[in-house]
C-alpha cells in the first residue's frame, strides 16, 4: 500500500512543550517561561492510497497560520511560530502526486490542533472523521480558550464522529477499523488530547503507526518521555507504553508528525528499535463513546 508524506511547512515550540518538565499546572505553565525554541520542526500529513479511495490522515498546516502571531491567545500568540508557503499547503501538494481532492474518500484527523486541521479547506467533497470528544473539547467559546482555531474551520465543516469500540487493537484499549480489509485501523492513543486517535496500516508483516503527537520524536517515545502539553501525565505515559509494546511485539515503523525522520523512515521502511526494557503494562484508560 502506498503512503505519501506530505511535508506541509514547519513550525517551532519550545523545548518543555516537546519534553515535559516538572508536574502538574506548572508543567503546563512551563514552556511560557522557557526561553528555548526547537529547532523547526516538520508537520507532515499523510495520504494512504487504498484500494477503497484515498485516505488522508491529518491535513497539516495551512498559510493563515502565518497570522498566529496576531493571535489574542496567548499560547498561539507567543509559544508557537510557523513557516509555510500556500504551495505547501496539503491540497497542492496532492495534485502534484496526482491525486486530486476529490479523490480523497475520507480525512481522518488524529485531533484537532491548529497545524493538523489547518488544510481542512482542501477537502468539501471528502467524509471526515473525528473523535467526538476531540470535536466536543475543539468547539466553540471553550475550544477556543483551549488553544484550539475552531473560528478557521470551513463553513461547511460538519464531520462524522469516530467513535472507537472498546476492543483492544494489540496494546490499544480501543480501535475501530476504517476498511472491509481491515489493513487501516483508527487505534485510541490518549494524551495529548483525551481523544487523540492514530492511524494503524497493517502493511504485510509490518505496522505503520500514523501516530500524530503522541510524541515529537521516536526517541521520546522509545524513552517514555510525555509531552510538556499533555493534561494527565500518567494517560500519556500508558499511551506511550502502549506503543513500546506494540514495537516490542510487531515490526513497527513509527511515524509522528514532527520527527524531522518520519519521511526518511516510511520511504526507507527503518523499523522502531525495541526498546532495551520492557515497558511497564499499565492500562489505557481510553474514552469510548458508544
Ligand atoms: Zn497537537
Amino acid at each position: 500500500m502506498n503512503i505519501h508524506a506530505i511535508h506541509t511547512g514547519f513550525v517551532r515550540i519550545k523545548a518543555s512543550q516537546v519534553e515535559g518538565a516538572g508536574h502538574g499546572l506548572a508543567r503546563r505553565l512551563a514552556m511560557f517561561t522557557d526561553p528555548t525554541w526547537t529547532d523547526w520542526l516538520p508537520t507532515y500529513a499523510w495520504a494512504i492510497e487504498h484500494p477503497e479511495g484515498v485516505i488522508v490522515v491529518d491535513t497539516g498546516q495551512g498559510a493563515h497560520l502565518l497570522e498566529s502571531g496576531k493571535s489574542l491567545h496567548p499560547y498561539i500568540r507567543w509559544e508557537v511560530a510557523f513557516r509555510i508557503a500556500p504551495e505547501q499547503e496539503i491540497g497542492p501538494q496532492l495534485r502534484a502526486r496526482g491525486i486530486a481532492p476529490r479523490d480523497v474518500k475520507r480525512v481522518v484527523l488524529t485531533h484537532l490542533h491548529m497545524d493538523h486541521d489547518g488544510g481542512l479547506a482542501h477537502f468539501p467533497h471528502s467524509r471526515i472523521l473525528v473523535a467526538r470528544g476531540e470535536l466536543n473539547a475543539a468547539s466553540g467559546w471553550a475550544g477556543r480558550i483551549r488553544g484550539y482555531l475552531p473560528n478557521r474551520w470551513p463553513t461547511w465543516f460538519d464531520p462524522e464522529p469516530l467513535d472507537l469500540a472498546p476492543e483492544p487493537f494489540g496494546p490499544f484499549a480501543a480501535s475501530k477499523r476504517l476498511t472491509a480489509d481491515e489493513t487501516v485501523i483508527a487505534v485510541a492513543t490518549p494524551g495529548h488530547t483525551a481523544d487523540h486517535v492514530s492511524i494503524i496500516v497493517q502493511d504485510g508483516d509490518t505496522a505503520i503507526m500514523l501516530a500524530g503527537d503522541t510524541s515529537y520524536n521516536q526517541h521520546l517515545m522509545l524513552a517514555g518521555k510525555v509531552d510538556g502539553v499533555s493534561a494527565d501525565e500518567a494517560v500519556s505515559g500508558a499511551t506511550l507504553n502502549a506503543i513500546r509494546r506494540l514495537v516490542q511485539t510487531h515490526q513497527t515503523i513509527y511515524l509522528p508528525t514532527h520527527d524531522p525522520q518520519s519521511a526518511t523512515r516510511l520511504a526507507t521502511r527503518q523499523l522502531a528499535a525495541t526498546p532495551t526494557a520492557p515497558p511497564p503494562d499499565t492500562p489505557q484508560t481510553a474514552a469510548t463513546h458508544p
